[in-house]
């Protein structure tokens, strides 16, 4: 299980028993832009106040104090600082960039699920999130109303149920491993028993931003809902803690699979050494490197974005020096596209 860090400074009077326990993580998250001000405050940060208020206005703010901890503040442009606190130009509206591309909203039969391809199923469980990703691909459509909360579930398990063809279920949000466990057991339960329904996806972040949420009960009732996959999203190296690396070995241990899903960051993880260290590192603690994709075009996220022709270079490069284990596919979801495209 995700072994006991000491808590970091300025959280060394906290006991790592507080530390290590994923819901006092989530009761003290930094949240909204006077909380986020004082926080830069009291680490010489002088903020663009207007700005960014006007950014979190638009966009959700929090950040658990797990995650705040691995950001180095004497860095403006580190790489954690840039995935978790707001940005002035989030503010940015470009033109060609849309809130929704890919017609998530559009495609929602039913409250939750979005149906895009025959044989799966995408099922939103919760806007919840323990940190709010500033590059999020849903940052524009995280929406209560939108997804399969509390008594919507039986309306999205009921379309599932009637679409024969689907074999497998992605579970995501928000980030689905954030909902009770009773109530997510409940959840994959139901979705198992459905007879169609072979696999079980979860889409989550956690393991990167909380880690001590994968408990021994968590685990534990995982391991009752295989095959379940997991997939996570470790963006760079300086993300592989010790405490997130012992999250993921407790559930590969326990037989769920974790692959991961990187988004090419420009700024983060667009050079060569950084993503090599990354994938190395993935492939040694048995995490698979499964795909990186191009930031999408979404509103809100522009300065994340690199040209396509980056991430094709990238896995050139990276082919001559890693084996296919570690080598993860470099594509993007275009809109309209049936499927990935190569980016090379
Ligand atoms: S955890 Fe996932 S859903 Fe939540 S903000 Fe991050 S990328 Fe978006």
């Amino acid at each position: 299980m995700a072994t006991i860090g000491q808590s970091p400074p300025p959280w060394k009077l906290v006991s790592p028993e507080d530390w290590n326990d994923w819901r006092w993580q989530l009761r003290h998250r930094l949240h909204g832009a006077e909380a986020l001000f004082s926080f830069l405050e009291e680490r010489g940060i002088h903020a663009n106040t207007s700005a960014l208020s006007e950014a979190i206005s638009r966009y959700r703010f929090s950040a658990v104090p797990y995650y705040l901890s691995l950001v180095n503040w004497a860095d403006p442009d580190d790489p954690v600082r840039r995935q978790c606190i707001p940005d002035s130009r989030e503010r940015v509206d470009v033109l060609d960039l849309s809130a929704d591309p890919f017609k998530e909203v559009a495609s929602r039969q039913t409250p939750g699920v979005v149906h895009r391809f025959s044989d799966r199923v995408l099922l939103l469980a919760t806007t919840d999130c323990a940190v709010y990703c500033r590059h999020c691909t849903r940052k524009n459509t995280l929406d209560e109303a939108l997804c399969a909360a509390g008594p919507r579930f039986d309306a999205a398990i009921d379309y599932i149920e009637g679409r024969t063809e689907v074999r497998e279920v992605l579970i995501s949000g928000g980030d689905p491993l954030l909902l009770p466990t009773p109530q997510l057991d409940a959840l994959l339960g139901r979705l198992l028993a459905i007879p169609h329904v072979e696999v079980l996806r979860i889409g989550t972040r956690v393991p990167v931003v909380l880690p001590m949420r994968v408990n021994v009960e968590l685990v534990a009732m995982l391991r009752r809902h295989r095959p379940l996959w997991i997939n996570t999203q470790f963006n760079h190296p300086r993300e592989l803690t010790q405490t997130a690396l012992a999250a993921c070995s407790s559930l590969t241990e326990a037989g769920i699979p974790v692959s991961n899903q990187s988004v090419l960051l420009k700024g983060i993880n667009d050079r060569v050494s950084v993503m090599r260290e990354l994938c190395a590192e993935l492939q040694r603690n048995l995490i698979r490197p499964y795909y990186v994709f191009q930031c999408d075009p979404i509103r809100g996220i522009s300065h994340f974005r690199t040209e396509p022709s980056v991430g094709g270079a990238l896995e050139r490069e990276l082919r001559a020096g890693l084996g296919g284990l570690c080598l993860p596919r470099f594509v993007a979801d275009v809109p309209g596209a049936p499927g990935k495209t190569p980016l090379t």
